[in-house]
């Protein structure tokens, strides 16, 4: 099967499904092709879901201005979405007076990038911030946030579609040409091709594979894999601000640190160790015991008990080991490749500056083709920003009035209703995995990890789909969840 478009983005992640979203404010005809089953599948999904302030970049780079333009956008792009943001600041703490000077020199570099608001404070304010808080000095950036990565590309994927661009999931690009009337062939995995007069490269750790199929060979990734543990809900509000040490020269990222989430667990990590592999998404025995001792040292209320699950992401860095540090983002529109926009790169604070990035290559689509504004394009994604549990009893008795699968708990540790899984198994993209399940509808996602709802979403998606038990997927085609039926069909007990 062939498709035609006008513009066909390569990659799921929050940068290319942000840059479908901004492409479907205009009247064209665009779509984006994911090799997995679902947006959000790489390292959108896989990271600390920290909206960054920007004064950790260089003044006049491309980190330092998508970072600090996408940080002042998630506000209204959130509200309109209907995803989670929290404004809770940060503060990035000098242990001792060595660390200081680093202090000052992000607060003039936030200066010159625009960060609303960033001043060296000292004990008695840091500690009225955070009680308790261990440090000489730290830099406090009011505009710091967190966000749910994942919540943020799914909303942005599912509103880009309502206002009219075709998602192709399961389609893993293979091979692009250039054809002699100025269209890119984009050739997939299955023997489905797209032609587009403009492609994007939005592929993240594998952007420099895309670059290559397209005949650019300049770039290479080198993947940095960052383990991580989650933390119960307990801790809840143990955490006002965000607290980041102050960084070292080279690091290849802030070094452990503990990340609140949206919805109330405690991350801590990542770790930073470069491997060939871009997707080796492994929890090691060592990292972890690690980062149970650092964990600890850090927030000592923490309990053995409390570390209820672990994942790993990996940073798209174009900078090798030995070099560490960071290079800058790619974002460029090719002269010599006409029609092919380039994002390389794509390393932190890319979530922050998705909205931004997509902004700036909308710009660049516009070098090739007319965007005319469409008058029906419409911002706001239907649904509530809370879940179930987080509303008023009243709110709750009026919801179960009008549909009673509110009042059936399938998620007992989140406490997520029958009608929200419902909801996450009929989304729009049509991405059928347990994990998508689980992204939409926070169910599993608790201190017991789906031991007690995973059988119950499983009947669910029988009953919805017809399903039989080989055609249940964790993640994708490589993780069935059943091998078949234990005894025949109606077979005795
Ligand atoms: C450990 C870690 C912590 C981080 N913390 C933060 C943070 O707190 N704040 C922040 O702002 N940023 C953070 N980042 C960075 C942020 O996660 C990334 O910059 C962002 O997710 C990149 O998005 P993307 O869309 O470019 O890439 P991805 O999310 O990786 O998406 C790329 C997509 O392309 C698809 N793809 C690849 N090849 C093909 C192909 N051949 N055909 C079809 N599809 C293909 C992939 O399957 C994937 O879905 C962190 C990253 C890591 C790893």
């Amino acid at each position: 099967m062939n498709s035609k478009y006008e513009v066909l983005i390569i990659g799921g992640g929050v940068v290319g499904c942000a840059i479908a979203r901004e492409l479907s404010k205009y009247s064209v005809k665009a779509a984006l092709i994911e090799k997995e089953a679902d947006v959000s599948m790489g390292a959108s999904c896989r990271n600390s879901g920290v909206c960054h302030a920007g004064f950790k970049y260089a003044p006049g780079s491309m980190r330092a201005f998508v970072a600090v333009k996408g940080n002042a956008m998630m506000d209204d792009l959130c509200r309109d979405l209907k995803v989670k943001l929290k404004r809770i600041g940060k503060l990035t703490v000098a242990l001792d007076r060595e660390d200081e000077p680093t202090l000052h020199k992000m607060k003039e570099n936030g200066d010159a990038n625009g960060v609303p608001g960033v001043r060296v404070i000292y004990q008695d304010e840091m500690r009225k911030i955070q009680p308790g808080v261990e440090g000489v000095a730290a830099l406090h950036s009011p505009t710091s946030a967190i966000v749910s990565p994942y919540n943020l590309t799914i909303g942005l994927a599912e509103n880009a579609l309502a206002n009219g661009v075709n998602f192709h999931l399961g389609q893993e690009v293979t091979a692009i040409e250039h054809q002699a009337d100025g269209d890119w062939l984009v050739r997939a995995a299955s023997g489905d091709t797209f032609s587009a007069k403009v492609i994007i490269n939005a592929a993240g750790l594998f952007a420099a594979e895309v670059c290559k199929m397209a005949g650019i060979n300049e770039y290479r990734i080198y993947p940095c894999r960052g383990e991580y543990y989650i933390l119960d809900k307990r801790l809840d509000g143990t955490l006002k601000c965000l607290i980041y040490p102050a960084p070292k020269k080279h690091a290849a990222g802030w070094g452990t640190h503990l990340t609140p989430t949206v919805d109330g667990n405690i991350l801590i990590g990542p770790t930073a160790e470069y491997l060939d592999d871009p997707e080796d998404f492994a929890c090691t025995a060592e990292i972890m015991a690690q980062l149970r001792r650092e964990g600890q040292m850090l927030l000592p209320a923490m309990r053995g008990t409390d570390f209820i699950r672990n994942f790993a992401g990996s940073r798209a860095k174009q900078t090798p080991p030995e070099v560490g540090g960071n290079a800058d983002f790619v974002i460029e529109d090719r002269k010599d490749h006409k029609g092919f926009i380039n994002l390389v790169g794509i390393e932190s604070p890319g979530l922050t500056s998705a909205p931004a990035i997509a902004d700036m290559v909308s710009g660049m689509v516009k070098n090739h083709i007319t965007l005319t504004p469409d008058p029906a394009f419409n911002p706001v994604r239907p649904g509530m920003v809370d879940f179930f549990e987080e509303l008023s009893p009243e709110e709750k008795a009026d919801l179960i009035a009008q549909d009673p699968n509110y009042g059936e708990i399938i998620c007992r540790c989140e406490k997520i209703t029958k009608r929200e899984v419902l909801d996450a198994i009929q989304n729009p993209l049509g991405a059928r995995t347990l994990v998508s399940i689980k992204y939409r509808g926070r169910a599993s996602m608790g201190r017991c990890q789906g031991g007690f709802c995973i059988p119950r979403i499983v009947r669910l998606m029988r009953d919805e789909f017809g399903w039989k038990p080989e055609d249940f997927l964790k993640r994708g085609k490589t993780s069935p969840m059943f091998v078949g039926n234990m005894r025949p069909k109606g077979g005795a007990a």
